[in-house]
């Protein structure tokens, strides 16, 4: 359950980010004729908070990735909880149940492609 909400907010997390950038620079635009100095605040405002969201990212990646080691540890697919035997040889781990496709290091395997589009936006968008 924990990994599937963390998969859900890597994948949208980057598109979140870019809409909150674009409402900025909308409202940094408008502060331009209003409040000048306001415009100024947000530009500093707004890079510091890109190097957050960046770091921030690479958090949820890497619990992400924590999460799922664990799982496939206990003989547990991350994304579905079904019991199974996970195949050692080979790059990337398949779940026979659920279909999630993983690499050793507990990452989503990029070059899965039979996956709704949303997962394969969060591989596409890596920071
Ligand atoms: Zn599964």
């Amino acid at each position: 359950m924990l990994y599937r909400v963390l998969r859900w907010i890597t994948t949208w997390y980057p598109l979140a980010v870019l809409w909150l950038c674009i409402a900025a620079m909308i409202l940094a635009f408008s502060l331009m004729f209003v409040f000048p100095p306001g415009t100024l605040l947000l530009l500093f405002l707004g890079l510091a908070g890109l190097g957050a969201a960046v770091i921030g990212f690479r958090g949820l990646q890497a619990m992400q990735r924590r999460l799922a080691r664990r799982s496939m540890a206990h003989g547990v697919c991350p994304s579905c909880k079904a019991r199974q035997q996970w195949p050692t040889a080979g790059e990337a781990w398949r779940c026979a149940a659920c279909g999630t496709a993983l690499l050793a290091s507990g990452e989503e395997d990029p070059a899965d492609e039979d996956r709704a589009p949303a997962a394969e936006h969060s591989t596409t968008s890596r920071v």
